[in-house]
């Protein structure tokens, strides 16, 4: 098996500035970019472009690699370009509300599927220090989540002897450990976060590719949140991938701690995330506790992953933990 794991990775102010180079290096001619409205405005060289929402594929011809550059939709979309026309991919990200700016995933649909990392990342940090809290904040929910992930992960070994790396697991659980810890021991700046943020999340993007499945990163956590993505539909609210990650972590740490109360992980994972005023609770995403209580009990359903949901709650058992987790 071959893994891809990214041979630039570039995360400063004005990286952007070191895209002709980077082309360049990796010898590419042709780039295309796939963009958003609003992210535009920084293909400030100009490259042709097309925005995620009117990608025809069968009309993107003659290019040698494909850019991603904006928010999480953005890159994803880009990702699938470049995997479905079998070239290279580069990730710009604008924002760092999650880890596919770095992961091979590409999470449109679920079940999301593994394609190539990106062969290059250039996170601009003065861009993505501009971009809505919201999304950045979110980005830390993702990293949280890597905790509980680890969890399930170490659980699915133990009881259903499932394949497991030992280094893999390390790797992203302290990626989320330093991130936790320097939250915890530091003043709330947005603007000094944002680049041990960005690090955070490209490692554990990496950590997917080296592991070749996402359970360094997604758990029960991720199960929550997808479950919380097909309700989204029928109850009409709009809370975000990371966001829902980060309740979902403090949901899954609570089960896991109370099988092992060693772990010492449920509060400090909800005391970072309530230091910067991400969601801690369901109604900072406008959720109600039913809402919540069925996204529980749907998540185990959701995709086949042993976690620490196991084969599902009952109801009785997911109203008890909603209300004294995130209520
Ligand atoms: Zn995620």
């Amino acid at each position: 098996m071959f893994i891809t794991t990214p041979r630039y990775i570039i995360i400063e102010d004005n990286a952007i500035f070191k895209l002709p180079d980077i082309l360049k290096r990796l010898n590419f001619k042709s780039p295309i970019v796939v963009t958003g409205k609003n992210t535009k405005k920084y293909n400030i060289f100009g490259y042709d472009y097309i925005y995620y929402s009117e990608l025809e594929d069968e009309k993107i011809q003659g290019y040698d690699v494909v850019i991603g550059l904006g928010g999480g939709i953005a890159i994803d979309f880009g990702k699938l370009l470049a995997y479905k026309l079998g070239i290279h991919f580069i990730s710009v990200p604008t924002t760092a509300s999650n880890d596919g700016i770095a992961s091979p995933i590409v999470s449109i649909n679920q079940p999301s599927f593994m394609t190539e990392s990106p062969i290059a990342i250039l996170a601009d940090t003065e861009i993505i220090k501009k971009s809505p809290k919201r999304l950045i904040l979110s980005g830390v929910g993702d990293i949280v989540a890597n905790i509980t992930a680890v969890l399930d992960w170490k659980l699915a070994y133990k009881e259903k002897k499932e394949q497991y790396s030992e280094s893999s697991a390390i790797f992203s659980w302290t990626i989320a450990e330093e991130l936790i810890n320097y939250i915890l021991n530091s003043d709330n700046n947005l603007k000094l976060l944002v680049p041990k943020l960005v690090k955070a999340l490209i490692g554990s993007g990496i950590t997917i590719a080296i592991a070749n499945s996402s359970r360094p990163a997604s758990g029960s956590e991720h199960l929550f949140s997808h479950a919380l993505d097909i309700l989204k539909e029928k109850y009409n609210f709009n809370s975000l991938h990371g966001e829902q990650c980060g309740i979902g972590s403090i949901i899954m740490s609570y089960l896991h701690e109370k099988e092992n109360p060693n772990l010492n992980i449920h509060k400090k994972i909800r005391d970072t995330l309530n230091k910067i005023n991400a969601p801690t609770k369901l109604k900072d995403i406008g959720i109600d506790e039913d809402i919540a209580i069925e996204a529980l009990m749907l998540a185990p359903k959701v995709r086949n992953r042993w976690t620490i949901l196991r084969n599902g709650l009952s109801k009785e058992k997911a109203k008890e933990i909603i209300e004294k987790t995130v209520l």
